[in-house]
């Protein structure tokens, strides 16, 4: 097994993406600190794991809270005893509308959970991990590296995040700290199959070359290596699964 005892933490493990890193990671033998703001969903994932002869337990964190995330790395520790991997994952849409438009209450939610709960995360992580070593991915969109319209603050906070990864990696390379940063396409999770309707769902997947959404098991597969051994000499690094989006 690929995290055989390591001590992993996700943060919006009660859905889509994180749901899936949380379950993968547990079959892979991680002890998984499943992390949400969503209490009932966050515990049905820890159920999820345990049914399936996993370890692991919940906390709830609001990612955008500095408090919340170092009280999450603490609990993680006093758990299992230390932090080798974290997952920066948690994340919302935001309102749909033009720039000159734009909700500014809306952009600041999004940055405070998009962007802001990246930078909260990896501020109590770090920490955590300096005297072993440790990995970090953050989930960051294939909106980290191009744009869409009517979503000025969730593609401001994926560059964000992009910019984040590297500017941390730096600093850690030669401390054992990997800090790399995965870039979704559309992905089949609630958050984009709740804002959309049929016909636009249909024409984003006419955007993604391979003719079809991704599955959250399919982005959880590239966190994994990431986070993983696998990926020894990989770090600040920005990795697309998108369905050839990108290529275009
Ligand atoms: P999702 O809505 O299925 O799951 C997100 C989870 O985050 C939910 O369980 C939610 O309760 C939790 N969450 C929301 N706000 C939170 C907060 N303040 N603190 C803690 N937890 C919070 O979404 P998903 O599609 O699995 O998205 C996960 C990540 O992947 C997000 O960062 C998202 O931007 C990114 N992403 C998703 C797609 C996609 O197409 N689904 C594409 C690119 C990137």
């Amino acid at each position: 097994k690929l995290l055989e005892r390591k001590v992993a933490l996700v943060t919006g493990a009660g859905s889509g993406i994180g749901k899936a890193t949380a379950e993968l990671f547990a079959r892979e033998g991680a002890r998984v600190v499943v992390s949400d703001i969503s209490e009932v969903n966050g515990t049905l994932t820890v159920d999820e794991i345990k049914k399936q002869g996993g370890e692991a337990f919940f906390v709830k964190a609001d990612s955008s809270k500095p408090a919340d995330n170092e009280a999450l790395v603490a609990q993680a520790v006093q758990q299992y005893g230390g932090l080798d991997i974290a997952v920066n994952n948690a994340g919302i849409g935001g309102p749909l509308a033009l720039t000159g438009e734009y909700p500014v209450d809306g952009w600041q939610k999004v940055i405070d959970i998009n962007l802001s709960g990246v930078f909260y995360g990896l501020r109590y992580q770090i920490p955590a991990m300096l005297e072993k070593g440790g990995t970090i991915v953050n989930i960051a969109s294939i909106l980290g590296s191009t744009a869409t319209k009517y979503s000025p603050a969730y593609v401001a906070s994926k560059h964000g995040v992009v910019g984040l990864t590297k500017a941390a990696a730096l600093e850690y390379a030669d401390k054992k700290i990997r800090i790399n940063a995965v870039g979704p396409g559309y992905i089949k999770t609630p958050l984009v199959l709740e804002s959309l309707d049929k016909p636009a769902l249909d024409s984003l997947v006419g955007l993604h070359p391979i003719g079809r959404l991704g599955e959250a098991g399919e982005i959880a597969e590239l966190i994994l290596w990431l986070a993983s051994g696998k990926s020894s000499f990989v770090t600040g690094a920005y990795y697309p699964a998108d369905g050839g989006y990108l290529a275009q």
